[in-house]
């Protein structure tokens, strides 16, 4: 009879950890693609930025949006994305390993089922995965402040490989270019930038997805015309991707309803 009360369910059970996230705090569940830099190499990514692979993100990121309706805006760029989950989200109980886990499968599975899509002519030579974690912000200024650090490294990364990149197209090795970088500040770069393409402010011309980031959120859509239900001038709740600045209190101030 011991042996037989050893695969009683309460038993086996008992072992499980289930780490509940804090209660009334906004969760983030950060995926990033794994070893991204070679499947980019393999995948022969425009560099720095492949305007395409950042589309199947950003679409990616709008399906995860569609399918865990708690998640109320999302923040992407390069390989990586970050889902902010509303703050008295009952999602798994809270439990970060089924949370986590659901996000970065659904993410996973939508990149490789439309990469054909986004790539029509490129085979998918091996397949991607993502990690992911999560972690718990206590209040709306400390979630802003958290995003906002993500689009100032979106901007610092940015800068930085836009100049390596034009380094080395003009003829440099990579090595070469990342020793004269070496050190180098903001305005420096810009400078060189202007240089290196003979364009006025250079970095500013640059598509603002490259520049800012993609971000993805529910918002009001007005439709125009008559479609076949007959809804003109009425208003819809789509998710829309749009490239913004982040880091400004007026994004917020004008969508006051992402973060309640
Ligand atoms: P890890 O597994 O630790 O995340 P990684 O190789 O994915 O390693 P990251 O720091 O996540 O490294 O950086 C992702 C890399 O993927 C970038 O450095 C860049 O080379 C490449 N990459 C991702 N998205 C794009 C894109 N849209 N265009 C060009 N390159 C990209
Ligand atoms: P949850 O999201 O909570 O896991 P669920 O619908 O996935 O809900 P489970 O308790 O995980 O429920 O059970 C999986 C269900 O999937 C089974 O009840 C069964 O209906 C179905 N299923 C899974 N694998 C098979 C299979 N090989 N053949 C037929 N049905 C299957
Ligand atoms: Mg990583
Ligand atoms: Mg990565
Ligand atoms: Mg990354
Ligand atoms: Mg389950
Ligand atoms: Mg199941």
């Amino acid at each position: 009879t011991e042996d037989l009360n050893k695969t009683r369910p309460e038993y086996v059970k008992s072992f499980q950890y289930g780490s509940k996230l804090m209660l009334s705090t906004w969760i983030v569940i950060r995926i990033d693609g794994c070893h991204f830099h070679r499947f980019s190499d393999v995948h022969e990514f425009e560099k720095p930025n492949d305007a395409q692979a950042l589309d199947l993100m950003n679409s990616c990121a709008a399906a995860v949006l569609e399918e865990f309706k708690d998640i109320v805006f999302a923040y992407g760029v390069s390989d990586e994305y970050s889902f902010v989950l509303k703050k008295d989200s009952q999602l798994y109980q809270r439990r970060a390993s089924e949370i986590v886990s659901a996000v970065v499968s659904y993410f996973s599975s939508m990149y490789t089922m439309r990469w054909n899509e986004f790539f029509p002519n490129k085979e998918m030579k091996y397949l991607p995965y993502f990690d992911g974690r999560a972690v718990c912000y206590p209040s709306c200024e400390i979630i802003k402040d958290y995003l906002a650090w993500r689009q100032v490294d979106c901007h610092i990364n940015n800068q930085y490989n836009t100049c390596f990149w034009l380094l080395v197209k003009s003829g440099k090795s990579k090595s070469d270019a990342q020793n004269y970088l070496k050190g180098t500040q903001t305005q420096e770069k810009n400078e060189l930038l202007d240089q290196l393409s003979g364009i006025v402010d250079y970095y500013n011309t640059l598509p603002p997805m490259f520049r800012q980031g993609s971000s993805v959120y529910w918002d009001k859509e007005t439709k125009l015309q008559d479609d076949e239900e007959g809804a003109a001038g009425k208003s819809r709740r789509i998710v829309v991707v749009r490239y913004e600045n982040i880091i400004d209190a007026g994004f917020w101030e004008a969508h006051p309803q992402i973060l309640d």
